[in-house]
This record gives structure tokens, C-alpha cells and sequence, in this order.
């Protein structure tokens, strides 16, 4: 009887894979595929496709090394089709695979394509379900059921009591389930600031480089120095440091931004855990070790646990349970193109040249920056949701559609109209002012309200509220801002409106 043939796609680089637990060795085929499609549906960021590309070649060595038989196909051989489809259909022809099995993948898209392969390829094929993570599909839309309104905070306390982290007995340790109050300090320059850990490119990396130079010269973002690691083991070693480094100050200073300082006390593993190298669960027992053992804050440990069994298990409930019309979802009918600094970084507006520079630099820029810069800026002015969504999928190393469009639509844009979040970020001057030093350096004046040389953050934040009242006036966690809007004078609120109006009619 002709074996199976599995195939591992290249955010799925764990032996524990659905797919590969089902499999036998010996028997059995292991397909890996390098493909063209997948590269550029976006245009990724250079250093998100040679992470990706890297790590599949490291991983499907660790696989023969554990006795798999594996096809490893690259980008440049000559006969690859450039689709998984096309790939999968090729291996299938040339093995006389009896049947193919994938564990399901992270996006809606693909799914819908895998979903035809039976029929396009004539042979049977079984998708699995993916359960790295904590929370099945099934099972979060078990606790949406008959839900108004989806909040987090519920949906991370049952996660807390199911897995135990930070427990005593039914109650949170410390007493409180959440210590985010404690978690908003602004960073001084002169603190320590850990760097994360960086690997130099082994041979294999290297050869990817070239290959990504060469093949995607025209994609958005630097491709050197490349320091991510590679391998499970490189990525252990970056959560390692983290925990001893960066961790005990993490939830100090998880909102501030800092100029130059890329990643403050942020752990840069989203694109290992999101690829497979690190297994969620796992990276949160290990910070719960380091709280139990004295050596890092409830605060900080309880800041980062809840991002990871809270917040990423709840946008990837809520993708699935809300696609595809989700993608489509424009709750305020934002129109406008995305700017065109948003590839460049060419902007006077410092905030934004600093975080989508670094983005260039990095393929990473930290939560905040996602939200309260460049998120806050394509909200404020009206960006259209889709484009915003495109952009922030293309230039992150960590992006897959499941995690990266609630964050984005729902989350910073507010387009799915208050499903995810209870109130859209939105935010002037004054927070970016009081979180981070970029309005020091600043061609505009961060205090000036309206009027040439103003920071165009004030009067877009009014002008956003006005914009938009009809369909928010009535949230009551806004009242207080709307109040103060119909306090204001007459003379005042037409200046915010004009100014508005002029930065708007500039933006390219
Ligand atoms: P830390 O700040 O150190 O946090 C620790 C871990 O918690 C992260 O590694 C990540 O696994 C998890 N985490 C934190 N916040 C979130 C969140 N909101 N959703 C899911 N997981 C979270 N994260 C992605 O993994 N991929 C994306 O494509 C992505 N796109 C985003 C787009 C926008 C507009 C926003 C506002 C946020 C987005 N995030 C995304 C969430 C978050 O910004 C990143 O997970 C985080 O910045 C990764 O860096 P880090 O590892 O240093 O995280
Ligand atoms: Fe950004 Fe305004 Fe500060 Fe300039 S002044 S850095 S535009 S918030």
C-alpha cells in the first residue's frame, strides 16, 4: 500500500505537528515546499521570508535526523510550480501517494484552496486540526456562544484557571487577575536596556540570503544584518535571555517607546512561537518558573502570560470564528489610500519615522508602536482598513493573517465596530508624548493644538471623534471625551476641524 504524503508548511516547524504525530516513519513522506506563491501574495518584509525560508531548511534536517523520510523542495529548483497546490499534486504524481495529510493552517485563504486539493488532485486528503494552540476552534465558539459582546478579560480568566498558570488553588496569585495598572510607565533613555539575542547566519542562512536578495530585491524591508534564530534550539536561547534579561521589567515598561531603543524590555519570540520553534504553553510555564523562583515581578510575569494564553489564543478564536467576512469589515467606511511613508518611513512626523524605520530595519516594531503609532495614525485619518491590514501582514516577521488581522482590524482599527475590543485606541499628542522621548526631536510642536507646525496627532483626534460620532457617541467609555468636545468654544473646534482638514487634503 503506498504511503502518505505529510506536508509541513513553513509556520508549522514542530515534531509535535498534528500531521507528523499521525504519520509513521519508514512509510511515510514528509513534503517541505519553498513557494513563490506564499512569498508574495504580500510582499513580505526580505528578513520575514529568509526566517521562514531558513528555519524550514533547519527543520527538515532535524526531521531526516529523527529518521523521516523528507522532500525538500527549494525556491530556485526548476521544476517548482510555485504553489503549495502545485506541489503537493507533483510529490503526489511522482510517489503514488496514497493520501495526503496537513495539519490545517493559520489562514482562511489557504484552507479554502487545501479544501479543493481532493478533488483538483484526485487523491484523498485529511486536514487536522492544529492544536498548538490552547483553545480549539470548536471550544472558543462554545464560549462566543450567545455572548453580546466578546471581551478578553473573560475569556483570559477561564484560560488562566484551565491551565493553572499563576494559581492558587481558584484564586490568581498576588489576589488579582490583572496587573496592567502597574504596567504603563514611561522609559527613561538612561535605564539598561537588554538587547535581544542575536545569531550569526550559519551557511545555510547564508544561502538563503542570497537567494532572497536576489529573489525579492523589490520587497519592502532591509535583509541585513539578519540575526533571527533559526532553530528551535537558537530559539530557545532568545527566550532564555529574555527571561533573564528583559523579563523583570517587561511589564514596567510594556507601553513605553523610546528612541533607538527597538525593543526595550519586549521578548522578540512572536515570529519563533507563531513559526512552531517555541510551543506556547511551554514559554509560559518557563516565565511562570522565573516568577516562582523569585526572580521577576507578579507584574511582569503576569503581563506577559496573559498576552500569550489570553490575548493570542482570543484573536485566533475570533478569526476563525469571524471569517471571511471579517477581512471585509469597515465599521467607520475609511477610504483613504495608505500614505505612501508607511513603505518609505519619510516622514517629519518623528513618532512614525522611528517606528516604521525600525519596522524597515527589524521586521519588528513592539506592541505599542503597532497600536498607538502607526495603528493610532491610519485610524485617525481615515486609512482604509484593507490597506492597513495588507501592510501590517507583509511587514512584521511574526505575520500570519489568524493573528495579525484581528490585532489590526479589529483591535487598532476598530473596523469590526467594537467586536474585539470595547473602544476604538485612539490618541493624541499627549499619550505619545507622555509614553515616549520622539516628540523631543520632532519638526512639530507636540503642545501646539492646531495650526501650521502643530502635531497633526492633535487635531486629527478630534476631527476622528467628530467624524465618526454617529456611530460611537454613544460608547460609554467615551462620554467624558465627548463632553469635553461640547464644552469646548466654537472658535476652538472649527481650528481643530480646519487643521484636519489641511494636514488630510496633503496626505499623499
Ligand atoms: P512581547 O511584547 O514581548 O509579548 C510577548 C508575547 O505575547 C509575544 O511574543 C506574542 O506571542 C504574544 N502577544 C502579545 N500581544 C499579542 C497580541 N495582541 N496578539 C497576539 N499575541 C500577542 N502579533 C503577532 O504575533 N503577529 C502579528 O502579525 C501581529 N500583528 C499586530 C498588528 C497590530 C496592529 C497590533 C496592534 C499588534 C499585532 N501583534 C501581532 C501583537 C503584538 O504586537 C506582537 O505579538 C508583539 O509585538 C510581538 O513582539 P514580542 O515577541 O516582543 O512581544
Ligand atoms: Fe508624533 Fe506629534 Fe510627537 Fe511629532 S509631536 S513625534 S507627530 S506625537
Amino acid at each position: 500500500m503506498a504511503g502518505d504524503l505529510i506536508l509541513v508548511l513553513g509556520d508549522q516547524l514542530t515534531p509535535r505537528l498534528s500531521a507528523l504525530r499521525k504519520a509513521r516513519k519508514g512509510r511515510d513522506l514528509v513534503l517541505m515546499a519553498e513557494v513563490a506563491e506564499e512569498a508574495t501574495y504580500v510582499r513580505h518584509h526580505k528578513k520575514k521570508i529568509a526566517f521562514l525560508f531558513s528555519a524550514m531548511r533547519h527543520f527538515s534536517d532535524e526531521l531526516r535526523d529523527a529518521g523521516w523520510d523528507v522532500e525538500y523542495v527549494r525556491l530556485d529548483s526548476d521544476a517548482n510550480t510555485g504553489s503549495l497546490g502545485g506541489e503537493v499534486g507533483r510529490a503526489v504524481r511522482r510517489h503514488g501517494s496514497g493520501r495526503v495529510l496537513v495539519t490545517e493552517p493559520g489562514e482562511w485563504r489557504l484552507l479554502q484552496d487545501m479544501r479543493g486539493w481532493q478533488e483538483r488532485l484526485s487523491v484523498p486528503v485529511e486536514i487536522l486540526p492544529d492544536d498548538r494552540f490552547l483553545v480549539s476552534k470548536e471550544e472558543f465558539a462554545a464560549w462566543a456562544d450567545g455572548r453580546k459582546q466578546f471581551r478578553m478579560e473573560h475569556f483570559y480568566r477561564g484560560m488562566r484557571r484551565r491551565t493553572g498558570l499563576l494559581m492558587e488553588g481558584d484564586a490568581p496569585c498576588g489576589g488579582c487577575w490583572n496587573f496592567d495598572a502597574e504596567n504603563r510607565k514611561p522609559a527613561a533613555p538612561d535605564l539598561f536596556m537588554p538587547e535581544p539575542h542575536r545569531e550569526e547566519p550559519d551557511r545555510t542562512t547564508g544561502e538563503v540570503l542570497d537567494l532572497v536578495e536576489e529573489r525579492f530585491a523589490d520587497h519592502f524591508g532591509d535583509l541585513r544584518p539578519f540575526w533571527f534564530a533559526v532553530t528551535r534550539a537558537g530559539a530557545e536561547a532568545a527566550l532564555a535571555h529574555f527571561i533573564s534579561v528583559a523579563l523583570p521589567r517587561f511589564g514596567d515598561f510594556q507601553d513605553a517607546m523610546l528612541r533607538g531603543r527597538k525593543f526595550l524590555y519586549h521578548a522578540v519570540v512572536s515570529q519563533y512561537i507563531n513559526a512552531g520553534l517555541l510551543d506556547p504553553l511551554e514559554v509560559c510555564r518557563k516565565v511562570e518558573a522565573a516568577y516562582a523562583a523569585g526572580e521577576v515581578p507578579l507584574n511582569a510575569a503576569e503581563g506577559f502570560i496573559r498576552q500569550v494564553i489570553g490575548w493570542r489564543e482570543y484573536v485566533r478564536g475570533i478569526y476563525w470564528l469571524k471569517m471571511p467576512d471579517y477581512a471585509d469589515m469597515n465599521f467607520f467606511g475609511a477610504a483613504r489610500p495608505l500614505p505612501e511613508f508607511y513603505w518609505t518611513g519619510k516622514t517629519d512626523m518623528a513618532c512614525l519615522a522611528a517606528a516604521i524605520g525600525q519596522t524597515r530595519e527589524e521586521a519588528y516594531a513592539h506592541h505599542i508602536q503597532r497600536l498607538m503609532v502607526t495603528g493610532n495614525f491610519a485610524m485617525l485619518a481615515g486609512i482604509e482598513p484593507r490597506a492597513v491590514h495588507e501592510w501590517y501582514l507583509a511587514v512584521y516577521a511574526d505575520a500570519y493573517e489568524w493573528v495579525e488581522l484581528p490585532n489590526t482590524l479589529g483591535m487598532s482599527q476598530f473596523a469590526d465596530g467594537g467586536l474585539l475590543g470595547s473602544k476604538p485606541y485612539a490618541a493624541g499628542g499627549n499619550y505619545m508624548n507622555r509614553m515616549s522621548d520622539y516628540c523631543g526631536t520632532c519638526r512639530f510642536d507636540v503642545k501646539r493644538k492646531t495650526g501650521a507646525g502643530a502635531c497633526p496627532f492633535n487635531a486629527l483626534y478630534w476631527d476622528f471623534l467628530v467624524r465618526n460620532r454617529a456611530l460611537i457617541g454613544d460608547n460609554p467609555r467615551l462620554g467624558q471625551v465627548y463632553r469635553t468636545w461640547d464644552r469646548m468654544a466654537e472658535e476652538k473646534r472649527a481650528a481643530y476641524r480646519e487643521s484636519a482638514a489641511v494636514f488630510l487634503s496633503g496626505l499623499r
